[in-house]
């Protein structure tokens, strides 16, 4: 299908500004040709304004037909086939056989919504009836359901071009609600981002549902992603980055005369502890992390950037074994120059308190290779230099050498908010480092035993978010089903009249709901 470098404003394209940008293929250190208008001030308010619009019918549209339209998004980005995925390698330097999981999973996830559609559950009704004989006070009827909070705006994430991106897990999760949503495309990958779009809008127009449900804007300046946060018809913000950003976009949000969420995932070292006995396995171990640190060029938010070790007779076996796998694996493409350089950078500054134990196979015939790096340092050092905890975006991982177990502790308490925290031990060990553990409990959002951090799985028990600056708000997930409560709000109905309830609030429960029902859970 044609590749449109237009914006795309509900179900029209517009390209009114003058200023354009291209986006680059790291492999080839070229741009690559497509060049797209930067959306202007007044394209910005074309789109708020049809959102807004767009709101008063989409948040009345049945689960039935959202569902419908989710579908139809999946199976038309499934159409777009080699196209898409050749557009995505060309933008992200990435291969292709990640840009097919990468593909699947956001059709998955997709389809996890629409399932969520289905039952309805994430309405969440709740009905506690009148009791008018109730002395001195009558009881009043009361039912309460989740509704959506209007239009959301999403920022693209670099390193997931189509997961966490234009149709990604924050688009599903607000389509899904019933919010419109505004795309701000990152533009790093706007051609693949154009693509998506297109399906999704070809979605909304084959499925009936409203002009404005949906639109896409690219831009390579600030300027836009502030506009949009800023504009009064904005109800929330879905971002995925640097602590930088998502922090100034929060501040934004907050200072704004009816401040709004900001659901920011940003920054996370995921920190590994192993414990002592781990180590009987620690060629397996070794050769997990190995893979884990240089997945993907340790571009994602769950790479281990900190582990921990208690000093041990085994542990130069680990670390030997670590450096040895780490040595057989080539280095790969990073997704873009300026990440290579912040990478580059964070790599030149851990240098001056660490030192270097281990590195990936360099790779000449890349311009901007990712080379995975292994620094160490002791504890009384890392303690003493609070920088060493900060996440260096890319293949590096720091591994702090302890002295015990108490000499631990007060470390993990004194971290930031994390994505995770992982445990390497045995279930006796863990037993004995009670304390520790409640310390890394009280740091993260999803507590691993035996594995590593990569490897999101998209279920409805995950929780991906922590507390700050792993995210902005740590009671929420951006990934799973539960995700779409960013984008409800409660609502209670008092002695409403039956006929003018919510179909899941209704007394004949037209749509089999599980309700919890003067406290007990029930379909009647
Ligand atoms: P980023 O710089 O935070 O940018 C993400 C998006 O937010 C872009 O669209 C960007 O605008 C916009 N933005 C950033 N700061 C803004 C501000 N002050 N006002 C308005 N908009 C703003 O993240 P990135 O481009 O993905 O990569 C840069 C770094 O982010 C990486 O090196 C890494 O450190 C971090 N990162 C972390 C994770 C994670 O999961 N932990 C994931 C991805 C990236 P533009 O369109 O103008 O660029």
């Amino acid at each position: 299908m044609e590749l449109r470098t237009e914006n795309l404003i509900g179900f029209d394209y517009s390209a009114k500004g003058s200023k354009k940008f291209q986006s680059f293929n790291p492999l080839t250190n070229t741009s690559n040709p497509w060049e797209f208008s930067v959306a202007t001030a007044a394209e910005c308010q074309l789109a708020t304004q049809k959102a807004s619009e767009a709101f008063e019918i989409y948040q009345q549209t049945s689960l039935k037909d959202r569902s419908k339209f989710l579908r139809a998004i999946a199976q038309n980005i499934t159409d777009l086939g080699p196209q898409l995925l050749e557009t995505y390698c060309l933008e992200s330097g990435l291969a292709i056989t990640r840009a097919q999981g990468e593909c699947a999973r956001t059709i998955g996830q997709l389809e996890g919504f629409a399932k969520a559609l289905d039952s309805g559950q994430y309405l969440e009704p709740i009905i506690d009836t009148a009791d008018p004989s109730r002395s001195p006070v009558p009881k009043v009827d009361l039912r309460k359901i989740n509704q959506p909070i209007g239009p959301i705006v999403v920022f693209g994430a670099s390193n997931f071009p189509l997961a966490y991106s234009t149709a990604g897990g924050d688009t599903a999760s607000a389509l899904a609600v019933g919010c419109p949503v505004i795309v701000k495309a990152h533009p790093m990958h706007p051609a693949t981002g154009s693509l998506v779009a297109a399906a999704i809008m070809r979605a909304a127009q084959q499925t009936g549902m409203p002009d404005g449900v949906f639109s896409n804007l690219n831009s390579n300046t600030f300027e836009l992603g502030q506009l949009l946060v800023q504009d009064p018809r904005i109800k929330g913000v879905g971002f995925t980055g640097s602590v930088s950003g998502g922090t100034a976009l929060y501040q934004l949000a907050q200072n704004r005369t009816e401040p709004i969420p900001v659901f920011a995932e940003m920054g996370s070292v995921n920190p590994v502890i192993i414990l002592p006995e781990a180590l009987d396995q620690s060629e397996s171990w070794a050769k997990s992390y190995a893979g884990s640190i240089t997945l993907g060029s340790g571009q994602f938010c769950t790479n281990p950037g900190l582990i921990f070790c208690i000093e041990n007779p085994k542990l130069d076996t680990f670390i030997e074994t670590l450096k040895k796998e780490l040595s057989t694996i080539e280095a790969n493409s990073m997704l873009h120059p300026s990440i290579h350089k912040s990478f580059e950078k964070g790599r030149t500054a851990m240098e001056e308190n660490a030192t270097l134990i281990g590195q990936s196979k360099g790779n000449e015939a890349l311009s901007y290779p990712g080379r995975g790096s292994i620094y160490q340092v002791d504890a009384s050092t890392f303690a003493n230099n609070p920088r060493l905890d900060q996440e260096v975006f890319g293949p590096l991982s720091l591994l702090v050498r302890c002295q015990s177990i108490e000499e631990l502790i007060p470390i993990i308490q004194s971290l930031e908010g994390q994505l995770t925290g992982t445990i390497l031990g045995t279930t006796s060990a863990i037993k004995q480092a009670s304390k520790l553990i409640e310390a890394l409990k009280s740091r993260v959002g999803r507590l691993i035993f035996n594995g590593v951090p990569t490897g999101v799985e998209v279920c409805t028990a995950m929780q991906h978010g922590g507390p700050f600056p792993a995210s902005s708000d740590a009671r929420f997930t951006a990934v799973g089903v539960h995700s779409m409560k960013r984008w409800l709000r409660p609502i209670s109905y008092q002695n409403w009249p039956d006929e003018f309830l919510p179909e899941a609030l209704k007394a004949s429960n037209p749509l089999g709901l599980w309700r919890l029902i003067d406290n007990q859970w029930t379909k009647n």
